[in-house]
């Protein structure tokens, strides 16, 4: 028996045995001139275009029509000159499959700022089209199943999928992937457990595996009592999925009537849908980040307008906190340049690049000020160090209002607030909550520059160590005086064990991952504080 822990994409429980699909790469040849790759995208595209109709008969009486949309819809975006946005990058000596991928997202930024609601939610499509395209381009097969079975794969794509015989695929474990994908949206409206594990191999193929969707777990050859463990969980999952929907809507409280903000971390378009089904109470960080790391160049202001735009759409009236970006770091593009630098976690990075190229800055806060005008967008600057370096944010932010009151471009108010991710801003906490309406605790980083730990390191201390606590209390005892409101964003606020000790230092707000609002609601629904 062997077990494995893996990223829950899709809930539900599975036990049979392992198909693997092996991908072939049959069609994959050496990169060639332009031409030669502009013509393996054309191809692509014919071969993609000729699958959608057969896909959509079968994802129709699989998943229903909701699910069958989706093809529907890549069939009419193949129709689409997609070549625009694809070729480019083949002239710039990407080969074809990549450059599918790059033109679809880019067509998708644009796609995110549609009119029609439908459209717009499904922008990540044009992600998915991308890789789809890329598939038939390498030259990838299409998994077979003969019996009810549980598919194993490096990666799987909608269509493939659905392509299924109807009632024999019971699970997915996938290798790559993201739990906010279309792969796993389609998987959790027909109903079928996924779960990423890098771990998964052709060594898998024929064994019996038992899945629970909903936690990640993967047990492999399960012995007797493995599988009377597993009975078990199913009766007392069905049980956690109704009570966990009980919470849906509800308002976020303590047992004893504290009430607390209950928000969402976004990190890009692939999180819209995971975010309206989400039930959390605005978002309480967009990683504008991806933007910038997404495309080509940097990120026009009517791009990243209508992404904000699509942000707030996403959860009519309900408060958006764009983070102006964080770049440097590990979070760079070649075509940014950024200078090198011996510890780039310490270096130009979040607001000290953005007023070394307050260009930059103002682009987006131009676009962030815009799209407020679509909804109560928030601002928030990133590792902010001293109230200094806010005022000059807070600057740049009068200059760009003043030039669209001068130009005659309507935008709205936005609220302004910063991220507390170093000592330094907490020291500074008062200074800074009285320039804001809001502060936003960023443990993750938080965490890192108090302990001199690196956070993608090994744990060397406890997430909720008493330190990091006290910096939280002191942060929100020094803005409460100033009748500034705290939030804490970092992996922090999505820990349970964590939760008490968070609301009862006073934070008012916690953004978590959207799948886990519900949970987090009904664990505070738990809490006296
Ligand atoms: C943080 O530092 O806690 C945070 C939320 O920002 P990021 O994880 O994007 O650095
Ligand atoms: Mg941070």
């Amino acid at each position: 028996m062997q077990q494995f822990s893996g990223r829950a994409a899709a809930p539900g429980l599975a036990q049979g045995s392992v198909v693997w699909f092996a991908e072939t790469a049959c069609g994959k040849t050496p990169q060639g001139t332009p031409a030669q790759e502009l013509e393996k995208f054309r191809l692509a595209r014919e071969e993609c275009t000729r699958r959608q109709a057969q896909l959509y008969q079968a994802a129709q009486e699989q998943a229903g029509e909701e699910a069958a949309a989706i093809f529907e819809l890549h069939g009419m975006l193949l129709q689409e000159n997609l070549e625009e946005y694809v070729r480019p990058y083949i002239e710039q000596g990407k080969p074809a499959a990549e450059a599918a991928r790059l033109g679809m997202r880019e067509v998708g930024a644009l796609f995110a700022a549609l009119d029609d609601d439908y459209m717009r939610q499904r922008s990540e499509d044009m992600a998915e089209l991308g890789e789809e395209l890329a598939a038939a381009i390498e030259g990838g097969a299409a998994p077979t199943l003969s019996r009810p079975a549980i598919l194993a794969a490096r990666q799987l794509f909608p269509g493939q999928a659905v392509s299924l015989p109807k009632g024999l695929l019971l699970g997915v474990v996938l290798q790559k992937g993201g739990a906010q994908s279309h792969m796993a949206i389609l998987a959790r409206s027909m109903g079928i457990p996924l779960i990423f594990c890098p771990e998964a191999g052709p060594d898998w193929h024929g064994r019996t595996a038992l899945l629970n969707g909903g936690t990640g777990g993967i047990v492999l050859d399960p012995d007797e009592a493995r599988q009377a463990a597993y009975a078990q969980s199913a009766r007392a999952l069905a049980r956690q999925t109704a009570l966990l929907e009980s919470y849906r809507g509800k308002p976020t409280q303590t047992a004893n009537g504290q009430s607390v903000a209950l928000l969402a971390n976004i990190g890009g378009m692939a999180d819209l849908p995971g975010l309206q089904i989400s039930d959390a109470e605005g978002v309480g960080l967009l990683r504008s980040e991806f933007l910038y790391l997404e495309s080509p160049n940097w990120p026009t202001e009517n791009a990243q307008y209508a992404a904000y735009c699509a942000a707030l759409r996403a959860l009519p009236g309900k408060p958006v906190t764009l983070r102006t970006f964080d770049l440097g770091a590990d979070k760079t593009a070649p075509y940014m340049h950024l200078p090198a630098c011996a510890n780039p976690e310490m270096g130009c990075r979040g607001l000290r690049f953005g007023l070394q190229n307050p260009h930059l800055l103002k682009t987006q806060l131009r676009a962030a000020l815009r799209a407020a005008a679509c909804g109560p967008l928030g601002i928030m600057f990133p590792m902010v160090c001293t109230p200094d370096e806010l005022d000059k944010a807070l600057t740049l932010l009068e200059e760009c209002r003043a030039e669209l009151t001068a130009e005659g471009t309507a935008f709205g108010k936005a609220a302004v607030g910063c991220m507390v991710e170093t000592p330094a801003a907490v020291l500074y906490a008062a200074e800074l909550a009285k320039r804001c309406a809001f502060l936003s605790i960023g443990t993750n980083d938080l965490h890192q520059y108090t302990f001199a730990s690196e956070r993608e390191g090994e744990a060397l201390y406890a997430a909720a160590d008493p330190a990091l606590l006290r910096l939280v209390g002191m942060t929100v005892q020094a803005a409460h005086v100033q009748g500034c409101r705290v939030n804490v964003c970092g992996q922090l606020a999505a820990d349970p064990a964590a939760t008490r000790a968070l609301l009862a230092l006073g934070v008012d707000g916690l953004s978590v991952p959207p799948g886990q609002v519900l949970a987090m609601r009904r664990h505070i629904a738990d809490i006296t504080v």
